[in-house]
C-alpha cells in the first residue's frame, strides 16, 4: 500500500494544520522507510515468490518495521520527536505529538488490512496477522483509491493553499495512486531486493518532499 498511506496522512494533516503535511506523509510512510533501510542493512528480508506475476505481493520478513510491537514503538518515537520538533506550538505540542504517532500507526493498520497474514504481533516467531484484502485485488485497490482521494479532499477543504499548490498536491496524490495500481497489477518483478529497496526509498523521499512543498501553507 502506498497511495492509501498518503491519503491517511492528509486526512490526519487536517487535524493539525500548523504542521506541514509533508511531515505527516513521512510519518505515515515511516514503517516502509524503516523496512527498506533494514532490508539494505540485512536486518529484514524481501523475497519475490514464483507467483509474483499473478499476486504482485513480495514476501517480507519484517518484524522490526511491521510487527505490531515495533510499530507501536515507532509511533511512540515519532510522537516524542514531534513533541521536541514543534516547541512553537506551545500547548498544542502534545496534540501534534499524538497526531504524528497516530500517522505512524495508521500505516500498520492499513497494511494489516491488505497484507496476507504476515505481520507479526511481536518477533518473527509470534502470531501473524493480516486480513489479506490483496487476495481480492480490485476491491483492495478501490478501497485504497477511496482512502487516497478522501484524504486529499479532507485536507484541501479549507486549506490555506494557493490554487496552484492545491492542483499540484492533487496531481501528486493521483500520481501515487497510479503508481500503486500499476505496482499491484502490471509491474514486472523487481530485479533484486537491493534494487527494490533503493528505488522505493528514492520514491518515498520524493513523495515526502513534494507533499511538504505543495502542502506548505502561505504564511
Ligand atoms: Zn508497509
Amino acid at each position: 500500500m502506498f497511495a492509501g498511506h498518503v491519503g491517511a496522512a492528509l486526512a490526519i494533516g487536517r487535524v493539525e494544520r500548523r504542521v506541514n503535511p509533508g511531515a505527516f506523509v513521512f510519518a505515515a510512510l515511516l514503517l516502509d522507510v524503516v523496512l527498506w533501510i533494514f532490508i539494505l542493512l540485512g536486518l529484514e528480508t524481501v523475497a519475490i515468490p514464483g507467483n509474483f506475476a499473478a499476486t504482485h505481493q513480495p514476501e517480507f520478513v519484517f518484524p522490526y518495521s511491521h510487527g505490531l510491537l515495533a510499530a507501536t514503538a515507532w509511533s511512540l518515537l515519532a510522537g516524542i520527536a514531534a513533541f521536541l520538533w514543534y516547541p512553537h506550538l506551545g500547548a498544542a505540542k502534545l496534540r501534534a505529538a499524538a497526531v504524528a504517532g497516530l500517522a505512524v500507526f495508521s500505516h500498520w493498520l492499513l497494511d494489516a488490512l491488505v497484507h496476507a497474514p504476515g505481520l507479526p504481533l511481536a518477533g518473527e516467531s509470534s502470531a501473524k496477522v493480516g486480513l489479506g484484502l490483496w487476495q481480492t485485488m480490485p476491491i483492495a485497490l478501490v478501497i485504497e483509491a477511496f482512502i487516497a482521494l478522501a484524504g486529499l479532499w479532507l485536507f484541501l477543504a479549507g486549506a490555506k493553499l494557493s490554487r496552484g499548490k492545491k492542483v499540484w498536491l492533487s496531481v501528486l496524490v493521483l500520481a501515487t495512486l497510479v503508481f500503486t495500481i500499476a505496482g499491484m497489477t502490471v509491474a514486472p518483478p523487481p530485479p533484486s531486493a537491493t534494487a527494490m529497496a533503493s528505488s522505493s526509498l528514492a520514491t518515498l523521499a520524493i513523495v515526502c518532499f513534494l507533499a511538504g512543498w505543495f502542502g506548505k501553507r502561505a504564511t
